[in-house]
């Protein structure tokens, strides 16, 4: 029996009915961009991740780049991220001609470390009177960027503090986060502003691109609102340049038929990770994920961890299980940021993982017989 990674198909025979109702709205209004679709959308997302503001947007990568925006990251300004995440993470910083500052994981939840986020602000910073710079460059240092990688949340609580000591804006990317939380919190709730991905493989994924930027300050939402249509209010008068960058109407109208269910599909994938939790721990040289206490963990990928990953795949392909790499190559051995300086060895934590990490399947639609298959496949390996 084969096992695919993801299976959309599974997800959409059980709310068919509900999305091509709201579908159905949408082609009878025929207002295609934003609208009261979007409106509603924004509305239940802020109520959902417990902020006042929430900005529908193009996609994740945007909404990073449109909060940079909105804070005003000028040439040759630094922020600082995970060396480890999917490049929208990271690009956002670069595409304003920012320089990222590269700062390790945690093999324990391949988040962002606060102890090296602190030691790379003691080494390579100082804090002077406008702020935190960077010394190699005299650049300023804005923001802080954490991913709360494959559903689980970064350490906010030692991230935050980090943030406020330095001055530094903190922006969460939660692309592949939203419903964790940290000690009782949501993910999005945490930063200056939080970015959601409704890409399709995300947890609450619509059928094509889609982002939201949250935010708890008024003059940022109001920003925000502006710069993803071209920067103007009222219509035609441009108080920013911004870019055109709106969540659809469909988008949105297929989300509102999704939201409710989030919770429940969240609550699956925890289920099948607790279950392989259990039944791979033990198995061969096999690292499973480490729990955070006080923390919920979404799960948007699970991610097993070998130093024989490569023949693991093989083994997997062969038996039918859909597994792969996230992600291959850390970002600042990225050949775009060469430039940067950076080494083979200096992120020794995001370069291991990129050479041991496996993702398996953890959708919520998985069956138990296939949770057994894909099990009994890794098992075989190390047999
Ligand atoms: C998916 C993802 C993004 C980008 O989201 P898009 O909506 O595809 O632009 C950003 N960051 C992380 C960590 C992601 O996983």
């Amino acid at each position: 029996m084969p096992v695919p990674l993801l299976d959309l198909k599974a997800q959409f025979a059980t709310i068919e009915g509900e999305v091509r109702r709201q579908i159905e709205d949408v082609l009878s209004s025929q207002g295609f961009i934003l609208g009261p679709k979007a409106q509603e959308f924004e509305k239940q997302i802020a109520a959902y991740c417990n902020v006042p503001h929430a900005i529908g947007v193009a996609s994740c990568s945007d909404a990073l780049l449109i909060s940079l925006m909105a804070i005003d990251l000028k040439p040759g300004e630094c922020v600082i991220t995970s060396a480890y995440s999917f490049f929208a993470s990271c690009g956002c910083v670069s595409r304003l001609g920012g320089r990222p500052l590269f700062c390790d994981i945690s093999l324990d939840t391949y988040n962002l470390d606060p102890g090296r986020v602190e030691e790379l602000i003691a080494t390579q910073c100082e804090l002077a009177d406008d702020g935190l710079r960077h010394r190699p460059t005299g650049g300023r240092v804005r923001a802080l960027i954490p991913v709360h990688l494959y559903g689980q949340c970064a350490d906010m609580t030692a991230l935050g503090a980090i943030a406020q000591r330095n001055r530094l804006v903190v922006i969460e990317d939660a692309a592949q986060a939203i419903g964790a939380r940290h000690q009782g919190k949501p993910a999005c709730s945490f930063g200056d502003l939080g970015c959601l991905s409704f890409f399709p493989s995300k947890n609450l994924g619509g059928y094509g691109d889609g982002g939201m930027v949250t935010t708890k300050s008024v003059e940022l939402a109001d920003k925000i609102g502006k710069l993803r249509l071209h920067g103007s209010s009222p219509k035609y008068f441009h108080p920013y340049i911004g870019l055109n960058s709106r969540l659809d109407a469909l988008q949105a109208a297929i989300l509102l038929a999704k939201l409710p269910h989030l919770d429940g599909w969240n609550e699956k994938r925890r289920e099948n990770a607790a279950y392989y939790n259990n039944a791979l721990a033990g198995v061969g040289d096999l690292v499973t994920p480490t729990g955070v206490p006080d923390s919920v963990c979404v799960y948007n990928q699970y991610i097993v961890r070998t130093p024989r990953r490569d023949q693991l795949l093989v083994h997997l392909k062969e038996r039918g299980v859909g597994a792969m790499v996230y992600y291959p190559w850390p970002l600042h051995l990225q050949e775009c940021y060469a430039d940067l300086g950076y080494r083979k060895g200096d992120m020794p934590a995001a370069e291991q993982t990129a050479r041991e990490n496996l993702s398996l399947p953890v959708y919520p639609e998985l069956t138990e017989a296939q949770r057994e298959e894909v099990v009994a496949a890794v098992r075989s390996f190390f047999e």
